[in-house]
């Protein structure tokens, strides 16, 4: 069983303890799999849902949803294997509310990831995540001015999915107002400049 509470990834036995405001607590099962942590004001109940085998379990807050998410739908998508991660944390998004960064590092790799970024420690990933890049402004002309020094005059920009394929932003699509530049791949938010992804 694996648990991430509180922003912590613990692999769990029979004598896990979590720590939870600075003090370790056992997860304990009330004798019939329900899993909690017993805490001075009360009970926290842990949800669970398994995965191939691998149950995990999660305090009730926002990282259940985005965990769960990542477990069945994005890791699946890198071929890896989610019984291969070795450590696993959220990071709140520093100005998006209600967004969190899942990062992780998987058995034997030498890379931290989170989604297309990767750095070769936690702090330098966390800093990569902390300080996202935004595109720039071309002098004079105002055009977009991509990070790979790429502008509209140059390669360009196209509109794109969330996966940086071109698509047509047609009204009742589901476009998402991004554009990827044709250079690099970067995938950029079309009203912020904010770099979101990479083809
Ligand atoms: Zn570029």
């Amino acid at each position: 069983m694996k648990t991430l509470i509180d922003h912590k990834f613990y692999e769990v036995t029979a004598d896990t303890a979590v720590i939870y405001n600075g003090a370790a607590i056992p997860i304990t099962d009330d004798g019939n799999q329900n899993w909690r942590i017993v805490v001075d004001n009360g009970i926290i109940l842990l949800t669970t849902f398994e995965v191939d085998g691998v149950l995990w379990c999660f305090s009730t807050d926002l990282q259940e949803m985005a965990i769960s998410q990542f477990v069945t739908e994005q890791l699946p998508e890198t071929g890896m294997a989610y019984t291969e991660i070795e450590w696993f944390k959220t990071l709140p998004d520093p100005v998006e509310e209600w967004t969190y960064h899942i990062f992780f590092k998987l058995k034997g790799a030498e890379n931290y990831r989170s989604g297309w970024r990767q750095a070769d420690s936690e702090a330098a990933l966390i800093e990569l995540l902390q300080n996202p890049e935004y595109i720039g402004l071309e002098d004079g002309t105002g055009e977009w001015l991509c990070l790979c020094a790429n502008v509209a005059f140059d390669d360009g920009f196209y509109t794109c999915d969330t996966q940086g394929e071109e698509m047509e932003p047609l009204i009742g699509s589901d476009w998402k107002g991004l554009y990827a530049c044709a250079a690099c791949g970067r995938i950029i938010n079309g009203d912020t400049r904010k770099v979101v992804g990479h083809k």
